[in-house]
């Protein structure tokens, strides 16, 4: 018989990283399970100014940041594993979880820390420039758009705040909003308002994109008049670059048919981060609250971790 896990962990963003420490700490036999790279959505942010402690001044990243979070969880035992999780049995005693490649895995307790992924521009022809001109990460492809034009979509912090940071390359970013105001906060806005690179096209969606292999073209509708306006690429630089920043959506596909709660797509829990199943937690993005944040992520994960270990004791 394989082993039986006293936690298994899902998902190795700052919540499941957390969960991890406190699992390792508790001497829980924890298994975290990550399909990409530790980090999420924090691994490929620049400025984090807003988790206590870190100092953009001192040149750190999300990515410096992750990489302290995953030496600590190595630091406590925790097993780790590479796997794309498909399947999820979470009821009765033992949950287990099986992989793409059939892998099963089986714990006493599960930490469900998959949070979310960018909520798509929605416009026609999305997929095709996804990489080709349409990017969600400032971070990763400022770049490439080197004194080129860039367009941002949305208007809360992310899309302010990564704005601004593509100003820092691009000589041109507009912001595409759908409405006549930002959502931003107003430090935000103030900062965003005095950089002369920024311009704002406001009560704006993309309707549709294209272009030969990369983009080049758009068509951007203005919601109040229909005005249908076509933004061409300067031809000295042959594209331009598209950034959505317009919230975020529940990795949460996998948990359909789990017999989870959910609302919206996300996981239901009490404060204690308890679902509506026995055994199962939700740490983080993925779950139902009023502030996502990677100090917000990172209580989740300790406090999932306290109640499963709390659960297995009394299993005992
Ligand atoms: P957000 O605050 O939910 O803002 C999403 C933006 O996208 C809004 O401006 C919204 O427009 C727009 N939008 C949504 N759906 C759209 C659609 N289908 N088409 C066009 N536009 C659409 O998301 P966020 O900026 O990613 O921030 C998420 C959370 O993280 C927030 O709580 C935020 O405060 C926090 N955050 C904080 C910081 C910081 O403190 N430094 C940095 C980043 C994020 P409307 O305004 O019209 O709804």
């Amino acid at each position: 018989m394989g082993t039986i896990y006293d936690l298994i962990i899902l998902g190795a963003g700052p919540a499941g990283l957390a969960a991890g420490l406190y699992g390792g700490r508790y001497r829980l036999n924890t298994l975290l399970i990550e399909r990409s790279q530790d980090g999420g959505q924090i691994a490929i942010t620049s400025d984090i100014e807003n988790y206590p402690g870190q100092m953009v001044e001192a040149e750190e990243s999300g990515a410096t940041l992750i990489a302290r979070m995953t030496k600590q969880v190595e630091k406590f035992g925790v097993h780790r594993v590479s796997a794309a999780i498909e399947k999820t049995e979470l009821e009765g005693p033992v949950k287990r979880l099986i992989d793409s490649k059939g892998n099963v895995y089986e714990g006493k307790t599960v930490i469900l820390a998959t949070g979310a992924h960018p909520r798509p521009i929605g416009c026609r022809n999305e997929k095709d420039f996804l990489g080709k001109g349409i990017s969600f990460c400032a971070t990763c492809d400022a770049n490439f758009y080197e004194d080129m034009e860039v367009y941002v979509v949305g208007g809360g912090d992310s899309a302010i705040e990564e704005a601004i940071y593509l100003t820092k390359f691009a000589r041109k970013v507009t912001v595409i909003h759908r409405r006549d105001q930002l959502r931003a906060a107003q430090s935000i806005q103030e900062k965003a308002f005095r950089n002369e690179k920024l311009h704002f096209m406001w009560d704006s969606v993309v309707d549709e994109v294209s272009g030969d292999g990369i983009l080049d073209r758009m068509v951007v509708r203005n919601v109040k008049t229909g005005q249908l306006t076509e933004v061409l690429a300067d031809p000295d630089d042959g594209m331009f670059g598209l950034f959505g920043f317009i919230g975020y959506l529940p990795n949460t596909g996998l948990l359909e048919d789990s017999g989870l709660a959910m609302e919206n797509g996300y996981i239901r829990t009490d404060e204690d981060m308890h679902t509506n199943i026995e055994g199962v937690f939700a740490a983080g993005d993925v779950r139902v609250k009023s502030l996502r944040q990677v100090v917000t992520a990172a209580a989740d994960g300790a406090i999932a971790a306290c109640q499963a270990e709390h659960y297995v004791a009394d299993m005992q």
